[in-house]
């Protein structure tokens, strides 16, 4: 039922954007005629063959082998796009939709010639990373590691044992995300999910109070929410572009406080993970479309597993697979260290150089070590 939901609301939205797209067009021509605001309808024109993009990558329909069970299959794991298509491998379609790998090769090699691999110069995409903002954890060292905080625009993953603090860093990214530039901040409101009951609104109060901030106005530009279960927790994302999109808040960052404590729990056994891995991949297309649509950080926690082939060193690993691991920008790994203080490492994140820094927590926040 709630993914019928889904689809019935994704078709009205495609129309919406159908009206749109002819909207913007009208609106474009008559810009046109005023020469001298050249530039709006350059903006304009913009938007229209962004949503010309859009249309044309919704209609997975048109790949060969493609019937209407089988887009629905593909569209319920994340797949609703030509580009997400064109960049899988045939090992996830296969394994995802129930294809032969003959069958998802095709269709894959088929989106790949049919789509705009949508080349950008690369003054635009510089123009693209210059709106990106940076969320400061309020340690330096910290900061420092991630070349200015947590980025917008993408997702940033923090996995580590229990106790590690990464539900610390999840409240003080909350109280930051609100502070103007110049403090670390990106002036944003916060979309908190929690999914293990392990918010605690008096933490951010001592650490907003420690920065000076009023906390009543701090915690009233936080949005808490508990998860219930994985298909609550994958709702609520879509709820979040309501609140952007229809009530207007400024939502900048969304904590999701942990990943996977109910993707885990509810797919218990091997029988079940392809199932749980669709869902999953689903559910970080949402969070990464989030952060890519609206310019916002997605910070995730995530829990870890030993890893029984790694004979040599840390075996510590995150859970979620490769899905989880594509889908984040930059992952960190936190771990405790020596008299209390805690050590994060950076794993490769495309403009990080894999290096680590320590920074302990306080009744105050995350501080740097004296
Ligand atoms: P994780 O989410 O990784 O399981 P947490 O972020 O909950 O871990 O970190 C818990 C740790 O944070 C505690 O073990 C404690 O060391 C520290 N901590 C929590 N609250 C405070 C506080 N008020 N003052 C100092 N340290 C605290
Ligand atoms: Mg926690």
């Amino acid at each position: 039922m709630v993914e019928k939901t889904i689809l019935v609301e994704k078709k009205k939205e495609m129309k919406e954007e159908i009206v749109d797209k002819k909207l913007l067009e009208k609106a474009s021509q008559k810009l046109e005629e005023k020469r001298d605001e050249k530039v709006i309808v350059l903006k304009v024109e913009e938007k229209v063959e962004e949503k010309k993009q859009i249309n044309k990558e919704i209609s997975i329909e048109e790949l060969p082998g493609v019937g209407a069970a089988t887009a629905e299959k593909l569209r319920e794991a994340g797949f609703d796009s030509m580009l997400s298509i064109a960049v899988a491998s045939p090992g996830e379609l296969t394994e995802i939709a129930g294809l032969t790998e003959a069958t998802a090769r095709k269709i894959i090699n088929t989106a790949r010639h049919k789509m705009d691999m949508g080349f950008v110069s690369g003054n635009e995409l510089l123009e693209k990373r210059r709106n990106i903002g940076k969320i400061s954890t309020s340690s330096k060292a910290f900061d420092a590691l991630l070349m200015g905080g947590i980025e917008t625009n993408g997702i940033t993953e923090v996995y580590g044992e229990f106790g590690s603090s990464k539900t610390q860093i999840g409240h003080q990214l909350a109280v930051n995300a609100q502070l103007p530039k110049e403090q670390g901040g990106v002036e944003g409101m916060v979309c908190y999910i929690d999914s293990e009951g392990t918010a605690r609104p008096e933490r951010i109060k001592s650490m907003a109070e420690s920065l000076k901030l009023d906390p009543i106005k701090i915690l009233n530009n936080i949005k808490f929410i508990r998860a219930f279960n994985s298909d609550h927790q994958m709702l609520i994302i879509n709820k979040i572009e309501d609140l952007i999109k229809n009530e207007k808040l400024p939502i900048k960052l969304v904590v999701v406080d942990s990943l996977m404590s109910h993707f885990r729990s509810e797919y218990v056994g091997r029988g079940t993970l392809s199932d749980r891995q669709q869902k999953l991949n689903k559910h970080m297309h949402d969070l990464l479309k989030l952060a890519e649509t609206y310019n916002l950080a997605v910070y995730l926690t995530n829990q870890v597993m030993a890893n029984p082939a790694i004979f040599f060193g840390d075996p510590t690993t995150p859970v979620g697979g490769n899905i989880v691991a594509h889908a984040s920008s930059v992952r960190i790994y936190v771990r405790k260290g020596k008299k209390g203080t805690r050590v994060a490492r950076v794993i490769d994140a495309p403009h990080i150089p894999d290096s680590e820094c320590a920074f302990r927590i306080t009744e105050e926040g995350i501080r740097d070590i004296e």
